[in-house]
């Protein structure tokens, strides 16, 4: 049965663990690397890194694959409570960074962790995929932080940048100003890192710039349908949403120096949900040049 499960496995990706939990039980972590987009002009564009894609079509992945091992009689189950980085950290399949990322040889900290449930005690644990960053002496991923989320006595979540656009919170002007145009996901962190420098970049696809042109966007991110239509088949329905989407873009053209949306963002200050109100005053405020209190 295990050569069956590995079989099928391959087909999907060829770096993986399977890893024996409690109870007769074990759990498969797949990963999928991808190379970083590169960077879109802050001015007319917002960036959401190429992680959140990835992301969205390894899940998909993986649930295709959850579905193969149960037409061999294999039970699983994706509902579960587990930490994969420090599964994958006790099991010597990946070394952590002090940007808390997990790093495993030929792909940096740039990959994508699934997991999956199953009934059974398998193991499979491959060799030679750690990468252990020697980071005693380096402070690159620390010192271009931009909101100090990362110290040398650990990783502060409710500081980063991803944590913020997630948050549906009015942030800081300060916090605000670091968001540049970081839509979703942030990377500094790990574009800093050496361990990451041999990466190619791609490009993002002119479809994808289309949407992600700051003037377009604000013309979907209006409407929570159009939301749902233009990215729930890229990103998956959790970041499909106007509550993902809208705060931070107001940030984001708050930021761009971009005249040309001084007018749509004067529609959107008489919107009926607050925080876009004061997401939107706040653009204005920062595309016009008004002197901050
Ligand atoms: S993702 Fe950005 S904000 Fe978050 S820790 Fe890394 S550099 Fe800091
Ligand atoms: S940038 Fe330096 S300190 Fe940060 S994870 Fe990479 S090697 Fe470690």
């Amino acid at each position: 049965m295990k050569d069956k499960v590995i079989q099928l496995i391959k087909a999907y990706t060829d770096t993986f663990f399977i890893s024996p939990i409690e109870h007769n039980k074990s759990i498969i972590i797949l990963i999928f690397n991808y190379a970083p987009f590169e960077l879109l002009n802050k001015k007319d564009y917002a960036q959401i890194d190429a992680y959140y894609f990835v992301s969205n079509a390894s899940y998909h992945k993986a649930k295709q694959l959850a579905d193969e091992l149960k037409e061999i009689g294999i039970r699983v189950n994706y509902k579960f409570d587990l930490n994969y980085k420090k599964l994958a950290e006790i099991n010597s399949f990946a070394g952590v960074g002090k940007n808390t990322l997990c790093y495993l040889n030929d792909f940096g900290s740039r990959f994508v962790m699934q997991a999956i449930e199953i009934e059974g005690a398998f193991e499979y644990l491959p060799t030679n995929t750690k990468l252990q960053p020697q980071c005693e002496n380096c402070s690159l991923c620390k010192n271009a932080c931009p909101t100090g989320a990362i110290s040398d006595s650990g990783f502060d979540a409710s500081k980063c940048l991803r944590h913020l656009q997630e948050a549906g919170e009015y942030i800081t002007n300060k916090d605000a100003k670091s968001m540049q145009n970081k839509l979703l996901g942030c990377d500094i962190c790990q574009a800093v890192c050496p361990y990451n420098k041999n990466q190619a970049k791609v490009a993002v696809s002119e479809e994808l710039k289309s949407i992600l042109k700051i003037e377009n966007l604000l013309e979907i991110a209006l409407d929570d349908k159009k939301i749902k239509q233009t990215f729930t088949s890229k990103l998956g329905k959790n970041y499909a949403k106007q509550k993902m989407i809208l705060p931070t873009l107001l940030i984001v053209a708050g930021n761009s120096k971009n005249q040309n949306l001084i007018n749509k963002l004067a529609t959107i200050k008489n919107n009926d949900n607050e925080l876009t109100v004061k997401n939107s005053i706040r653009a204005l405020s920062n595309l016009r040049g008004d002197k901050k209190p």
